[in-house]
């Protein structure tokens, strides 16, 4: 791609801006922006921008796309598949000062929020008035709303209440141009043209700059109930997830960690206290939420009895805020143990979930054919499963163009079994490559036609998707 370098004259521009102290060009600088969570790739941008506002980020974007110059946006730098990173140099324009709650809406159950905000800034914000914002990535300590929204994220909560594009309602987006615009409106149902708002939800900051963002919200339930069920293989732990919906349960939570997961998790944390006896294949970590705790106990016998029938174990029944907390502490740590003590890549199957268990015979039934280690684990009840891959002794040609092929291969069955391939981390940089799998050409060439709508000269976080 021809894109335009930037010189002194822009810096200029840029400076007039946002202020001398906000445009990042020093090396150092530099490199806390040049990478994100996945792997260990290196994209320094040439510059780093950090606009205060609306009106800044317009008249950046009108200056860029008027010169040719890329800018790639950027949230908190959590994501998984290289989509905030300047493959191609230019402008990262992070939003991290946009980061105030402009209004929690108690009449109508809905907040306006700038996009960086810290997920669980904004959650406990909103749980001060009773209210409840669902969608819970394992990094929502540090991600930023913003980045949720456009990566359309998930996390163990969606089961019941549906991921982020369930919450959204409206966006107001600067485009490619600088022009800026509301994508929908502050109410619940909308049926008016092209619906903008969920086009804008997982685009990964290809086609604008989402700058305000409404969402929904719902009242915050009273109770939990959290337990660790125990199985003697993956295939019957992934069985009974399906068995627990068709029984007409559903879990606020239904995570799944194979044995290696838990393994690495407990090595990594070095403090965890649950017991895990050493035939235990798998675990279903579920959570059931309510207002009426007999209600939730009644709703746990009834998850016994068909949990028992995939031949599980003595389950762990939570019996304090801290128990509770440590099992959750557990579940959300395996992703940062696993990559922080060994070099991997990881995939994000989804499946529908009765599939679940061909999934997971697949994925290691690959690993045999290519030698390679996978650690599985994710949001069960989505059908929802994270392939952590290791390198271990592979070398580096095989880490490079073997592993690949695997990779591949676990796509095409995903596909075979009316999956995708990602469920909520999106594409990218690094997923790019196997969108062939889940689309035909044709397919391919409408998005790209999208695309080629709301950003014309291609500036808007090039390399990603396509
Ligand atoms: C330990 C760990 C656990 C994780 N667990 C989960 C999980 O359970 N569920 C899940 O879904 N994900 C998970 N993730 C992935 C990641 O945290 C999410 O994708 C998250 O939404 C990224 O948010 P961010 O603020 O870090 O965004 P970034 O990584 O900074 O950016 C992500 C994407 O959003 C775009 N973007 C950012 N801001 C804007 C904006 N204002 N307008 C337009 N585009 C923008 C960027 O260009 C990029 O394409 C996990 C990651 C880690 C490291």
């Amino acid at each position: 791609m021809d894109f335009k370098k930037i010189d002194e004259q822009d810096l200029v521009f840029f400076r007039s801006v946002v202020g001398e102290e906000f445009v990042l060009t020093t090396p150092e600088g530099l490199a806390k922006y040049a990478k994100d969570e996945t792997e260990d790739l290196r994209f320094p941008p040439e510059v780093v921008l950090k606009p205060a506002n609306t009106d800044e980020i317009s008249r950046i974007m009108r200056y860029c796309n008027e010169r040719n110059i890329p800018v790639s946006p950027r949230a908190a730098g959590t994501g998984l598949s290289a989509n905030s990173l300047c493959i191609y140099g230019g402008v990262m324009l992070t939003i991290e000062r946009l980061n105030k709650i402009i209004n929690i809406d108690e009449q109508n159950l809905q907040v306006t929020t700038e996009p960086g905000v810290i997920t669980e800034q904004l959650q406990n914000a909103v749980k001060e008035k009773g209210l409840y914002y669902p969608p819970d990535p394992s990094s929502r300590g540090s991600s930023f709303i913003g980045g949720n929204v456009a990566c359309n994220s998930g996390g163990p909560r969606a089961v019941k209440y549906g991921v982020v594009k369930d919450f959204v309602l409206n966006l107001e987006v600067v485009l490619a141009n600088g022009d800026v615009i509301w994508t929908g409106a502050n109410v619940l149902k909308n049926s008016t043209g092209y619906n903008f708002t969920q086009l804008f939800v997982g685009s990964e900051g290809t086609l604008g700059i989402v700058t305000r963002i409404v969402l929904k919200l719902v009242p915050h339930p009273q109770y939990t109930l959290v337990m660790l069920a125990p199985f003697p293989s993956m295939e019957q732990a992934a069985a009974a997830v399906a068995a627990t919906f068709q029984a007409g349960i559903v879990p606020s939570c239904m995570e799944f960690m194979e044995r290696e997961a838990i393994d690495w998790v407990c090595r990594w944390l070095g403090d965890v206290t649950i017991p895990i006896a050493d035939d235990v294949r798998a675990n279903l970590l579920i959570e059931l939420d309510g207002n009426d705790l007999d209600v939730l106990y009644k709703e746990s016998e009834q998850l016994y009895e068909v949990l028992t029938r995939f031949d599980c174990g003595e389950i762990l029944f939570a019996d304090s805020d801290a128990q509770k907390a440590d099992l959750w502490r557990m579940r959300r740590n395996v992703a940062n143990a696993v990559k922080t003590t060994a070099v991997t890549i990881e995939e994000d199957t989804v499946v529908p979930r009765y599939r679940l268990p061909e999934l997971l015979t697949h994925i290691k039934a690959v690993g045999r054919k290519y030698n390679f280690r996978s650690v599985c684990y994710g949001h069960a009840g989505d059908g929802n499963v994270h392939v952590r891959i290791i390198k271990d002794e592979l070398t580096d040609d095989q880490w490079k163009n073997e592993v690949p092929k695997g990779v591949r291969e676990i796509f095409e069955k995903v596909v075979e079994l009316g999956g995708t391939i990602s469920g909520e981390h999106g594409i990218g940089w690094v997923q790019r490559r196997y969108m062939d799998v889940k689309f035909p050409a044709m397919q391919l060439d409408l998005m790209r036609g999208v695309k080629a709508v709301f950003d014309p000269k291609g500036i808007l976080n090039p390399g990603k998707i396509f």
